[in-house]
C-alpha cells in the first residue's frame, strides 16, 4: 500500500450517488504483482463513498475514466467497484423505448419524478409497440395484456400493487416518491425483458440453431 502526502485527484461517474463525472480525492493505491495493475482508492467529492478503480500498467489513473467509457482495452482493462449499474435498457428494447428508460436511470440518483414519469413513458411505448390494439389506460392495458396472456398474470397483479400504476387514487400531479420511481424502474425492467429480451434472445437462438442444422451451411 502506497500513500501519498498530496492527494491526486482522478474523475469518474460514481456508482454510489450516480453523479456524472465527479472528482475522486486519492491519497492510497497499490499495485498488484506480477501484472502490475494498480488499484486506487477513491473519495467521491459529492457523496463522500470510496470507489477502487483497477488500471492496467502503463495507464494513469487520471485517463482511466475515457478508457472505461469507450471500453478501450487496448493497455488491459479498467475496472471500478463496486460496480457502476447498468443505465441501458434490457437487450432488444426498441429504439423509441429505450430512449424513455435510459432518462428514467438518469434521473434515478434523485429526481424521482422525472424519473417515475419517464419510466412510466416507458412502459407506456413499450405496451403500445407490442400491443397496438389495446386501448385504455396504463393500468387497463397491462390488465388486459395479462388476461390474454400476453404478460404473465404475476405482472398484471404486481402492476396492480404498484401505486403509480393501479391505484386509482393516486391523481397524475402527485409527486414520485423514491419508493414509487424505484418500484416502477423495477416493474418496467421486467417487463421490457419479457416483451423484447426474451422474444429477442429466442430468435437469436433458433437463428444459430437453424444455421447449425442446415447442412448446406
Ligand atoms: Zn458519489
Amino acid at each position: 500500500m502506497n500513500i501519498a502526502s498530496k492527494p491526486l485527484v482522478f474523475r469518474f461517474d460514481c456508482p454510489w450517488c450516480g453523479t456524472k463525472d465527479v472528482s475522486f480525492k486519492s491519497c492510497a493505491w497499490c499495485i498488484a504483482s506480477p501484472v502490475r495493475y494498480s488499484d486506487w482508492f477513491g473519495e467521491c467529492g459529492h457523496c463522500y463513498r470510496g470507489v477502487v478503480v483497477s488500471v492496467p500498467p502503463n495507464v494513469r489513473v487520471e485517463d482511466a475514466q475515457d478508457m472505461y467509457r469507450t471500453r478501450d482495452s487496448s493497455f488491459g482493462e479498467v475496472t471500478i467497484a463496486p460496480t457502476l449499474p447498468s443505465t441501458g435498457a434490457p437487450p432488444h428494447t426498441p429504439a423509441n423505448v429505450e430512449r424513455f428508460f435510459e432518462q428514467g436511470m438518469a434521473n434515478l440518483s434523485g429526481q424521482w419524478d422525472a424519473a417515475g414519469a419517464m419510466f412510466r413513458k416507458a412502459l407506456d411505448t413499450a405496451l403500445t409497440a407490442k400491443f397496438p390494439d389495446i386501448k385504455g389506460s396504463l393500468a387497463q392495458r397491462i390488465q388486459k395484456a395479462g388476461d390474454d396472456g400476453l404478460l404473465t398474470s404475476d405482472m398484471a397483479e404486481w402492476a396492480h400493487e404498484i401505486r403509480r400504476l393501479g391505484n386509482e387514487a393516486v391523481h397524475e400531479d402527485d409527486p414520485f416518491s423514491e419508493g414509487d420511481a424505484r418500484v416502477l424502474h423495477s416493474f418496467t425492467d421486467l417487463v421490457l425483458r419479457y416483451l423484447f429480451t426474451l422474444p429477442g434472445m429466442m430468435a437469436v437462438a433458433r437463428a444459430g440453431a437453424g444455421e447449425e442444422a442446415d447442412p448446406s451451411a
